[in-house]
């Protein structure tokens, strides 16, 4: 353990800890760019290609994790709303979707981002619905109003109390495993960008598994390690946020996540449904790389014409490659 230059002590994590292949070094030092948690930090790459898994490397321990979020906005909680600059971002990003809509609609983009949004699960019947990292509710709110009875579970106590004051809904503070939840419970279970943050993912997912019932669905959204803007980007790609995500994935080592906690994989595949906001954000870090910038980056016309070009090229790439959006889509079933 050493404590030396990071305030966030950390431990070594040589081995890949699906196949437990010794890790290659891939990126060294990065700072983190985002939300400015002290620390240097590496990352690790399982050197099989029918594995691919990605590592954060020396690894935060377990106790310090929390110092990783303390300037963290999750989800627009109560502090996000407070930021300075918060509501004209938000009028530039809904003019930004506003102008790009035709062009979105036409191109199939918009059906592919309100897929995302409602989580893959259009041609599902309503059920019983848990969102495990559910922040604010309000992917919760808009699963209620299409008829899904929903539950929901996050970390962030703020991000829950807020849940209740936007939405009325009464949603969990913490772990998922300390709450106890019922077994065989749920006919979904929704998880979006949280594995990549947490410890044990197989543990988190046989979890999951318990609480669902047979015949249940758990879907996944993750970072893509393969993506394109993974490939352009490389240490400067949005998806590292170094200390916060831990093991970043490929959909072979997602899926093999799922099959060790007993989920037989329905599908899986990557969405560009995002790209934007990803290519976008990567401009940005690449533009400040080696310099601490804050989490409101300056808003630029020529970033923003770069982030909409890309949007559309790999809308289009995923129909060759499916795997080469941004994030990761799994579905996973319990028998
Ligand atoms: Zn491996």
């Amino acid at each position: 353990m050493s404590a030396s230059h990071n305030e966030i002590r950390t431990e070594p994590r040589p081995n890949c800890f699906l196949c437990g292949s010794a890790g290659k070094s891939l990126y060294q030092d990065l700072p983190s760019a985002l939300f400015e948690t002290p620390g240097r930090w590496s990352f690790s790459q399982c050197p099989r290609s029918e594995c691919g898994l990605v590592w954060i490397n020396p690894t935060p321990v377990e106790a310090d994790l929390y110092r990783a979020y303390e300037n963290y906005f999750t989800h627009g909680g109560d502090n996000a709303g407070k930021r300075s600059g918060t509501s004209w971002r938000a009028v530039l990003y809904a003019g930004y979707r506003a102008m790009n809509h035709p062009g979105w609609v036409i191109a199939g983009i918009a059906r592919e981002k309100a897929r995302r949004a409602r989580m893959f699960l259009d041609d599902f019947k309503p059920g019983k619905l848990l969102d495990v990292g559910c922040g604010d509710g309000k992917f919760l709110s808009e699963m209620q109003a299409l008829g899904w009875a929903v539950d929901g579970i996050d970390f962030d106590a703020k991000a829950v109390q807020s849940a209740k004051q936007k939405y009325g809904l009464s949603l969990r503070h913490g772990d998922l495993r300390s709450a106890g939840l019922p077994s065989a419970n749920f006919d979904t279970v929704t998880m979006s960008h949280v594995i990549e943050h947490v410890t044990d993912p197989v543990g988190l997912l046989t979890e999951i598994k318990r609480v669902l019932s047979a015949g249940g669905q758990l879907v996944i959204t993750t970072p893509n390690i393969e993506s394109l803007g993974h490939r352009k980007f490389g240490s400067c790609w949005f998806g590292i946020d170094a200390p916060r995500h831990l093991n970043l994935f490929s959909a072979k080592s997602l899926s093999d996540v799922a099959l060790r906690a007993g989920f037989e994989i329905v599908n899986v595949g990557s969405t560009a449904a995002s790209a934007d906001v990803f290519i976008g954000a990567s401009y940005t870090m690449q533009e400040k790389q080696g310099h601490r910038m804050g989490h409101q980056p300056t808003p630029s016309v020529l970033r923003t014409f770069k982030a909409v070009w890309w949007q559309y090229r790999e809308h289009f790439a995923v129909r060759r490659d499916p795997v080469c959006g941004e994030e990761l889509m799994a579905q996973c079933g319990k028998k």
